[in-house]
């Protein structure tokens, strides 16, 4: 049974949302030292939305996006991708669903220093295992989709803060994720290349359909996200639709008006 295959794209013009967390809470530690950091989380995201993330420090942020991004499961509740309940996949399964399905995007770039830009994006494909000349042209690929044709030969070093994120960009892009889960990714950069990252970002989103949840502490750069959900405390605080409160029913009426943009 291939239940990741399973949860493929296909399945995006169906009425189910991409991704639903159902009643999500998680418990760090246990007995008095137990901490709640997520304490009942409903969320529902369809296929091609933007959805800014925001909250303060402590509020769940990182936790809830460890859980979407398969690399932590809830305590309690449940998270579906595509449907699929990913807390009954092994461990195995989950990996292969990251994988194949997720592209992260972090503050902090994590490039390989001593690797070409052109390296950097194949290293998704070769832990894929598939063959260098295939690699290669995707890498030169995705790394024109960034802007950055021409820049394959040259080290993190050699780059810009905001080419090093389009780098990073490129690497979350070339297994052709459903999703990209991005952290922050304007954190380290100044307010223009903050702003053209952004728009990379919700270049991918309307042009290539790419569901982008991004995790931001900035106002402007949340503004580019379709959607902001603000957590507080471990829960949904606020779920708003460019400004205006929406429930998930008519969530779904706004994105189907909405132009296609910020
Ligand atoms: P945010 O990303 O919004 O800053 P987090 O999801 O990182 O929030 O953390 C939510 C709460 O859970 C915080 O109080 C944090 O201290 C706590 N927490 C996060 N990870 C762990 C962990 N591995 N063990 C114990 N507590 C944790």
């Amino acid at each position: 049974m291939d239940v990741v295959a399973s949860a493929a794209p296909a399945a995006a013009g169906s009425a189910a949302p991409l991704i639903e967390l159902r009643a999500v809470t998680k418990t760090y530690g246990s007995g008095s030292a137990a901490f709640q950091a997520l304490r009942g989380v409903d969320l529902s995201i369809d296929a091609g939305d933007f959805v800014a993330v925001m909250g303060p420090s402590g509020s769940g942020k990182s936790t809830v996006m460890n859980i979407l991004g398969c690399l932590d499961v809830p305590s309690r509740g449940s998270y579906l991708f595509h449907g699929v309940a990913v807390q009954r996949l092994t461990q195995d399964q989950r990996a292969l669903l990251r994988r194949r399905h997720l592209g992260f995007v972090f503050q902090g770039f994590n490039l390989l220093p001593r690797t070409s830009a052109q390296e950097n994006v194949e290293l998704p494909l070769l832990y894929r295992g598939e063959a260098a000349a295939q690699r290669r042209a995707a890498a030169r690929e995705a790394l024109a989709s960034v802007g950055l044709a021409g820049w394959e030969h040259h080290k993190p070093a050699e780059l810009s803060g905001g080419q090093q994120q389009r780098v990073a960009i490129a690497r979350a892009l070339v297994t052709r994720p459903t999703v990209l889960l991005a952290d922050e990714p304007t954190g380290n950069l100044d307010t223009q290349r903050g702003r053209e990252i952004m728009e990379l970002l919700a270049g991918l989103n309307h042009e290539r359909h790419i569901t982008v949840l991004m995790v931001t502490h900035e106002a402007d750069m949340a503004a580019y996200a379709r959607r902001v959900v603000r957590f507080v405390d471990g829960r949904v605080a606020s779920d708003a639709v460019h400004g205006a409160p929406v429930d998930a029913a008519a969530g779904a009426a706004v994105a189907a008006v909405a132009a296609p943009g910020r």
